[in-house]
């Protein structure tokens, strides 16, 4: 045993207690050793990992889980640098309360985000659109997975991280993954074939590699973020960029919904501030005061 080199790497998924890791170019087969169980800790895709990689005679190891930068919950996938949220120019028609809820969650668990607007071969209003609600908020790229506009661009954004990416579905998230490196569904379905052992039922959480960027992405489907948005209605603001420098009559204390002497109320009546994305604001303050409401009422 002790002849065996051990190695780093990324765990891709866990299926039926294997773990699948990508150490280089590599993907390795592994068993976690029991003292995860004990120690209460579940290893997630997305996991820096120590593994004692499989010889002919024994099977391999999974022996440390690193310490982790961040988790998320649902996907339950760890170490994530970038949440890239993707709506479509048109059709669907973007939901920017989701954009909105997505982009506090990020930054509720400490993780940079992006906004693709996908599709804009179709159609340029909605990027522009979106380019000017958002700037200052975050960046926004305009790509096309149909004619691979904007997709060097965004190959630079993605390099080396490990990326998840969300968004309403039918968006065009895989179409874009697919634009990046066209093998990596390709890859991935040989490893699924080779690791699933037909246990295709189970929805887990799975990470690619794109050898292209090398980075890792995962593609959620539209995951429900409010209920998982563990927040005071009276903190969201702190979660929006362009409130930072409110000097409103209440400070701190505004909540920036109809006090007297509300800069943000102020900046957004003088066009300085998205009045649609305040609306948006006000309409998930409300949501979240509700939640509370009914929890505490
Ligand atoms: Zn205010």
């Amino acid at each position: 045993m002790s002849m065996i080199e051990k190695k780093q790497g990324v765990i891709l998924k866990g299926v039926g207690g294997f773990y699948y890791v990508l150490c280089g170019e590599e993907v390795y087969e592994t068993r976690a050793r029991g003292l995860f169980r004990k120690d209460g800790v579940k290893p997630l895709p997305g996991d820096r990992v120590v593994i004692t990689p499989p010889t002919d005679i024994s099977c391999g190891y999974l022996e440390e889980v690193l310490e982790r930068k961040n988790s998320l919950i649902r996907p339950a996938v760890s170490n994530i640098d970038l949440l890239l949220i993707v709506i479509a120019a048109k059709a669907p028609a973007p939901d920017m309360l989701l954009v909105d809820k997505l982009l506090v969650y990020a930054a509720c668990s400490g993780i940079r985000a992006a906004i693709a607007v996908n599709k804009c071969d179709w159609e340029e209003d909605t990027l522009n659109r979106v380019r000017k609600e958002y700037n200052g908020v975050a960046a926004v790229y305009g790509v096309s997975a149909k004619t691979g506009a904007g997709i060097d661009e965004l190959c630079g954004l993605l390099e080396g991280t490990n990326t998840c990416f969300a968004g309403q579905s039918a968006v065009g998230k895989s179409s874009i993954i697919n634009a990046i490196d066209p093998t990596a569904s390709l890859k991935t379905g040989i490893l699924s074939r080779k690791t699933d052992r037909g246990r295709h039922t189970t929805r887990h959480s799975e990470l690619m590699y794109l050898e292209k960027t090398h980075s890792t992405v995962i593609d959620t489907p539209g995951f429900s973020v409010l209920e998982l948005l563990d927040l005071e209605p009276e903190d969201l603001k702190d979660y929006y960029p362009e409130f930072k420098d409110a000097a409103c009559r209440f400070g701190n204390k505004c909540v920036h919904m109809s006090e007297p002497g509300c800069s943000v109320i102020e900046r957004m009546r003088s066009g300085d501030i998205s009045a649609a994305r305040y609306k948006r604001y006000s309409l998930l303050f409300e949501q979240l005061k509700e939640r509370k409401d009914k929890k505490y009422g």
